[in-house]
Formats: structure tokens, C-alpha cells, sequence
């Protein structure tokens, strides 16, 4: 998603204390064990968000022990100017234990009224927000049968299905259920690591229309002023993203995007509300541009169909799986940007195909989005309104508090707290970095692996580095460690001076080091010499493995460009040149995270942090 409060702090707007605690986080890990359900940690509900750090990431994290969730069918009732609602609820879950004796479930507030497992009617027990469907005697699965069941409930939902006047003063009913507010209007493993299919079965007066992930299946006149829509979405997708919309509302044809499984069209709606019908093609207009975009570098477009929704979210955008939820007032004020229109478009297949098996690796969801975005920015405008996207997703990270910690660390009680600059802004540089460092193709191909083998399940930070590894054909641990798994960005100083020497003259170069030739002489210069570039790290901590290029510029010449590979924490490179530059420039297309600035020698070259030696570590050059 793009999240305006997150990114209001992000920007140093708010402080911290200003994000409004309006869920408790209640993770699934939390809560009682099934051998002895009283012992579990008393519900949080209504009770203010602890920001304290309390869960390590846990690789071996089942959010549903015994079972894997196939699919979701809800039966809903929606009515206009009433904030309740009447549900029956089907689920079908696969069983993964000999043992199992019970579902567990989440389900906050809302009141149940009955329930069955395996065609039986059982008592549901409820502990805070866990809901217990006990298997009936006589029903005994084994691990890889399939089992159904399910649960009839009604009342209000305090959050996760917002039933409210809309801006224009009509009654809308949406749904905005990330990070885990999917429990406040249907039981389920609210947690990204179970994915399924959904359907969604929506009874709502005749003159609204509905929305959701899929295919809308069914379009159903009923007597009394009622119609029924069922939608269905086949792909397993996270339950952070199953939603529904209804209400008044605009549905105009934002064309084809050739984008699906061999060129398969992927039709694209525009779901507005009346009032801003004028939006759609405004602010949505590249949809499908984007969309195909997407697919010639990503694969195929996972769902079949894309609608783009102006609605109650509480987010900018939020990227449920084919049915993508705008903010109402930024889609009525026309200020929904289109690389927040890019973003969610990219999460289609980072976040929803492909979805973080733990929240702790949420950055391959918010990162690739974010790369997303300023990838398309690439395909549409050319390379340098990528570099500028990507100079002001630099800039909000180095400003941020995220510089001191890892993007894969702990994570907080609060998880809205993930939304932050190491999860969109450093995610997408460690992406772009990547890219740099394997090369186009490998890159691609990497992302493209990474999606085929994973789409409609969820993975972690080391599946993607494998793919990447498949792709390139080479070892990416150094890479993934120093860009994921430490704190903030080096700070890189590079130092040069020149000295003259004989025109043609090439350079001697240091043990250990390759001197490059500049460019095209100019005919009847003078003399020529040598610069001599040299790099330090000065950042706390270790050196990072990385290539820093150098631009050596000459007024009415050929610009030169070498590169500083640094294995430490300096490197040294000299150059021979028909005559000194004007300029020389570090980083000249900002290529490394963080500041990297060139200086001229003014005396000896710059000391490197921690004991490091100048001149110590290899350097090589490269003709551009
Ligand atoms: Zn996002």
C-alpha cells in the first residue's frame, strides 16, 4: 500500500505519537496454544498499540498449526444505512496433522450464532479473538484431507469492514483489512503466510453495485428492492487482501492490458463514485499501460481482471488482489498520483501473487512496489525520471529513523509500524542496487523465477535471493547481508588530484591496480598526466563491497568515467588523462545508497575510518 500517515512521518510531519492507535495487535502467535487454550495472552482489543519490540522473526512460523486454509466463501448482507451485517461463512482447509482436534480461527467482536465442521454442528468456543470449531467424535482427518466448515454470525464491525457515509454523503460499505484487521468482519488465519481463494457472496439493495477480488460470477435480482453478486478469485491470495465494496457507484471500462498468461487480455475497470466519475480516466488513464508493462518484465498478471476503486480505505492505496482500493478524498480532489497508481499496480505480483511469508520480510511486498513505481517511471518518462525517483526515495530514507535499523529485524507489536523507509524507500534501492550488480537480464530473469515458482504461495527474503542467484549464476549472500541485514547506507568520499606528466604517457599503475587511458585526445593539447582518484568509507561499521563510478569531466572533451570497486574500506585508482578535468564527479547517476561525494586534493588523501589503509584495496577501471 501507500500509506499517507506513514508517509507523513516518514517526511517528519507527524511525530510518532500522532498515529492514531486504532487496533491492538493481536498477532496469531500470540494467542492461546491449542493444547491449553485459558493459558493465552488476555485480548488487546481496545486497548492502545504497544510500539515495544517483542517478536524476533521465526523462519519455522505456522500461522495455523495442523491446517492450511484452501479457500474462503462468505455469504454477506449488506444494507444501506445500517453498520451491520449478517454473515454465514464457508472454509475449506486442507488438514497437515494426524492430531488435529480443533480449527482456530481469528474473529474479533461481531457475535457468532452457530457452526459446523465436516457437516456436523459443533459448539464454538471463543478466546478474545480466537474462534474454536472443535472437530465433532467420528470426524478424524488425516494429514492431506480436505474438511469444510463453517460459521453463521451477525452484529457490527468496529473495524476491517467500513459501513459509512461516503464523502458525497452516500452509503458505501468497503473493505480495508491490512495489516490483520481481516478478523473484524470474517473468521480467518490473519496472517500473510496462509494464502487462499475467496468468494464472495453479497446480498445488497438493487441499485448498488459491488466489487471484489475475481470474476463476478453472478448478477441475481432478488424480490424486495435486493440483488445478489457472487465474485470469485480462484488464486490463492492473503487474506490482508480479500475484500469487498458496494455501494452507488461508477463503473466505467479502462480498457485491455495484453498482460495475461500468454497474452491473454486483462479487462480493467475504473470503480468510482458517481460524483467523480471525471476521475477514472484522469487519474487511472495509464492503468493499462502500466499493467502491460509490468508483465513483459515481471510474467504474466496473476488475477483475472484489475479494478481500480475509489473507497474508504484508510490507506493512500492498498493493493487487494485485482480490486486496488484508493483513498475516496485523494480520488475526489484528483490528487492520487500515478506512481501510487504504479505502486499498488505492482504489488499485484510482489505482496499479492508472491506474498511475505513473514512480516519481518515485508520489504519484498513494499520494496518491490516501490521499485515498481519508480520503475515505471523508467518505461514511461526514460532512465533519468528513474534516477530522480529513486534520488527521492534516497532522500526520505537518509532522513529517516529507519537508517538505524536493518530492513529484516524484529518486528513491532505495532505492525503498522513495517511501513516504514527501510520497507518502501531502502527496499526499492536494495532492488535497483541489485540490478546494477547482476546486470539487466540476470535481474529480470531473477524477478521473473522469483514469481513463477512463488505466485499464489508465500516466501521469504532467501527464495528471492536464490532466484537471483539461479539468474545470475552467482553467490548474492555478500549482497543480501550488507543491503538487508545491517543498518543504514555507507558514506563514501572520494579525493582526486592531478599531476601532469608526458603527453601519451600511460600512467603506472599501483600493485594491485589497472590504470585506465582516458578518452579522445585532443589534437595538439599540451602534455598529459595522471589523476589520481582515491575513496574512503567513513561510515560506522564494516566496509561494504561495492562499485562506486567516478566521472571525469573535461570542458569541450569526451567526459571519462572509471570505476572504484572497493573490497574494504579505500580503494585507489589512477588515471591517465591528455589533460587535467574540470571536473570530477562521485556517482554522477547515484548508483550506491547514500551520500558519495568527490573533492579535490588539497593535501594528503582523506584518512579512512577504523584503521583502514589508503590505497590498500584494489581499484580497476572501466571505460563506460
Ligand atoms: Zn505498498
Amino acid at each position: 500500500m501507500t500509506a499517507a500517515v506513514a508517509l507523513a512521518l516518514l517526511a517528519g510531519l507527524l511525530a510518532p505519537a500522532a498515529t492514531p492507535p486504532i487496533f491492538a495487535s493481536a498477532r496469531p502467535d500470540a494467542l492461546p496454544s491449542p493444547a491449553n487454550p485459558a493459558s493465552g495472552t488476555p485480548t488487546t482489543a481496545g486497548l492502545p498499540a504497544r510500539r515495544t519490540t517483542v517478536t524476533a522473526p521465526d523462519s519455522a512460523f505456522d500461522p495455523s498449526p495442523g491446517f492450511d486454509v484452501l479457500s474462503y466463501d462468505l455469504s454477506l448482507g449488506l444494507r444501506a444505512g445500517i453498520d451491520s451485517l449478517e454473515a454465514v461463512q464457508r472454509i475449506t482447509v486442507r488438514i497437515t496433522s494426524d492430531s488435529l482436534r480443533e480449527l482456530r480461527l481469528e474473529l474479533r467482536g461481531l457475535t457468532v450464532d452457530s457452526g459446523a465442521v465436516g457437516g456436523t454442528t459443533v459448539r464454538v468456543r471463543r478466546h478474545g479473538d480466537t474462534l474454536l470449531l472443535p472437530l465433532p467424535s467420528g470426524v478424524s482427518p488425516a494429514a492431506g484431507d480436505t474438511l469444510r466448515a463453517w460459521v453463521a454470525y451477525h452484529g457490527r464491525p468496529t473495524d476491517g469492514l467500513i459501513m459509512r457515509r461516503d464523502i458525497d454523503g452516500a452509503w458505501t460499505v468497503f473493505a480495508d483489512n491490512w495489516p490483520d484487521r481481516a478478523r473484524y468482519w470474517f473468521a480467518s488465519v490473519d496472517h500473510p503466510a496462509d494464502k487462499a481463494a475467496v468468494t464472495i457472496r453479497v446480498t445488497v439493495p438493487a441499485d448498488w453495485t459491488t466489487v471484489a477480488n475475481g470474476i463476478r460470477t453472478l448478477d441475481l435480482p432478488l424480490p424486495g428492492g435486493r440483488r445478489r453478486q457472487v465474485w470469485v478469485e480462484r488464486a490463492s491470495i492473503p487474506v490482508y487482501t480479500m475484500v469487498v465494496g458496494a455501494g452507488r457507484l461508477a463503473v466505467e471500462d479502462g480498457g485491455l492490458a495484453r498482460a495475461g498468461p500468454g497474452g491473454a487480455a486483462v479487462p480493467i475497470h475504473y470503480v468510482v463514485f458517481p460524483e467523480d466519475s471525471a476521475r477514472g480516466p484522469e487519474l487511472f488513464g495509464a492503468a493499462a499501460r502500466i499493467v502491460e508493462g509490468f508483465a513483459r518484465r515481471f510474467g504474466p498478471f496473476p488475477y483475472p481482471k484489475l479494478d481500480l476503486v475509489q473507497s474508504a480505505t484508510r490507506y493512500g492505496g492498498m493493493e487487494n488482489a485485482g480490486a486496488i482500493f484508493f483513498a475516496e478524498q485523494h480520488i475526489s480532489d484528483g490528487t492520487a498520483p500515478e506512481t501510487e497508481v504504479a505502486h499498488e499496480i505492482a504489488h499485484q505480483w510482489f505482496g499479492d501473487g508472491v506474498t511475505e511469508a513473514r512480516w519481518s520480510d515485508i520489504w519484498l511486498s513494499e520494496g518491490f512496489a516501490s521499485f515498481g513505481d519508480a520503475l515505471w517511471q523508467e518505461i514511461s518518462r526514460g532512465p533519468a525520471a528513474y534516477r530522480k525517483r529513486l534520488k527521492e526515495f534516497e532522500d526520505l530514507y537518509l532522513s529517516s529513523d529507519a537508517v538505524g535499523r536493518p530492513i529484516l529485524g524484529p518486528v513491532p507489536a505495532d505492525l503498522t509500524r513495517l511501513l516504514d523507509a527501510n520497507a518502501y524507500q531502502k527496499g526499492a534501492w536494495v532492488l535497483a542496487m541489485l540490478r546494477r550488480a547482476v546486470g539487466d537480464s540476470a535481474f529480470f530473469d531473477g524477478l521473473r523465477r522469483y514469481f513463477a515458482r512463488y505466485h499464489g504461495e508465500s516466501a521469504l527474503t532467501g527464495d528471492f535471493q536464490a532466484a537471483e542467484q539461479d539468474a545470475s549464476g552467482r553467490d548474492l549472500s555478500w549482497f543480501f547481508d550488507q543491503w538487508l541485514r545491517r543498518p543504514g547506507a555507507p558514506s563514501i568520499r572520494v579525493s582526486w588530484s592531478w599531476s601532469g606528466g608526458s603527453r601519451g604517457a600511460s600512467a603506472p599503475g599501483r600493485p594491485g591496480t589497472k590504470a585506465a587511458r582516458a578518452g579522445p585526445r585532443a589534437p595538439g593539447r599540451g602534455t598529459g598526466g595522471v589523476v589520481e582518484l582515491s575513496a574512503c568509507q567513513v561510515q560506522e561499521g564494516a566496509a561494504y563491497r561495492i562499485s562506486v563510478p567516478v566521472r571525469l569531466s573535461r570542458a569541450g572533451g569526451a567526459d571519462t568515467t572509471v570505476v572504484l570497486r572497493m573490497r574494504g574500506r579505500s580503494a585507489s585508482l589512477r588515471v591517465s588523462l591528455d589533460a587535467p578535468p574540470d571536473s570530477v564527479t562521485a556517482d554522477p547517476e547515484n548508483t550506491v545508497l547514500g551520500p558519495v561525494r568527490a573533492e579535490e586534493a588539497t593535501g594528503s588523501p582523506p584518512a579512512c575510518a577504523a584503521g583502514a589503509r589508503p590505497g590498500g584495496a584494489e581499484g580497476e577501471a572501466r571505460r563506460p
